[in-house]
């Protein structure tokens, strides 16, 4: 049993198969974590979670690049993200759902940061709309699914800030069910003082590409009980399905590897990362048992 906890039906890639996707997922005994990365895909996330009894839950939120409006021309995706701002009532009215067991995805990206646009000013526009979605999370009792991307010349720039305000919230008391960094992409101090403030380190397919062994070495150093396996669907699919569409069911193959890491075996692993997907979105023990 796994749970790949970001994860995104919820988006266009899947617009004609969804269910299908959802339910070889859930056969194949994997259940998920939707996550929402405007108010448009919250909404659709929380929907397509209260359509199924038991096994899909959401997350709502708005991603840093949707901040702003600028087309982002990545490998994977060409599209022109829609400027939006957070509402956080419109988000709260949402949580309300029982099935949302987070907030996020949330938090910084100076990767597309465009070169038009004033630094700073989109600095400061992300790091009020994460200060938003966590002052949401901590009223609502919810943890916080983040994500965080440094500028292509310093790709820790956005690591550090982030590590700044997260600190800030914990220290003042806030954000009691802490959360998850998504999809990790920073260095072994920078996951441990993660670890440190009471948050889990989520892992994707990434660490089943060749020359990843940063992440090898980050996944053998980190306690058992504070990592997070995920798949970042319809990105970043494992080996053997890199370059495809990626979906819920192939958080399998990124287990496996954290598995063969670590030296333990995979049903164990397996046990060990469930039960972190439990303890983290602990709203999801409601329905489980
Ligand atoms: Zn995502």
């Amino acid at each position: 049993m796994l749970i790949d906890y970001h994860a995104h039906v919820n988006f266009s890639a899947f617009k004609n198969d969804a269910d299908d996707v959802i339910k070889r997922s859930l056969n194949g005994g994997v259940f998920m974590i939707l996550v929402g990365s405007q108010i448009n895909t919250s909404r659709r996330a929380v929907a397509m979670a209260e359509k199924y009894e038991n096994g899909v839950w959401a997350a709502v939120g708005l991603h840093p690049i949707h901040l702003e409006e600028r087309a982002v021309d990545e490998e994977e995706s060409h599209f022109v993200p829609r400027k939006e701002e957070f509402d956080s009532v419109a988000y709260r009215n949402l949580a309300q759902s029982k099935k949302v067991v987070a907030i996020g995805e949330c938090g910084l990206d100076y990767y597309h940061i465009s070169k038009e646009t004033s630094v700073a000013e989109v600095k400061a526009r992300q790091h009020e709309a994460l200060r938003k979605h966590m002052d949401l999370a901590s009223e609502l009792d919810l943890p916080v699914i983040l994500h965080c991307r440094g500028s292509a010349h310093d790709p820790e720039d956005a690591y550090q800030d982030i590590l700044k305000i997260v600190q800030e919230y914990v220290r003042a008391g806030k954000l009691e069910r802490r959360g998850a960094i998504h999809c990790f992409m920073s260095s072994l101090s920078v996951a441990q003082r993660f670890v440190e403030l009471g948050f889990y380190v989520g892992f994707t397919g990434v660490i089943t590409f060749p020359k990843t062994e940063k992440y090898a070495d980050i996944i053998r150093a980190l306690p058992a009980e504070r990592i997070l396996v995920e798949t970042d669907c319809p990105y970043l699919a494992p080996v053997p399905y890199r370059g495809k569409r990626n979906e819920p069911f192939y958080v399998r193959y990124v287990a496996e590897k954290v598995a063969e890491i670590r030296g333990v075996p995979l049903h164990e692993m397996e046990n060990i990362l469930f039960e972190n997907t439990l303890r983290v979105f602990s709203r999801m023990v409601l329905n489980v048992c």
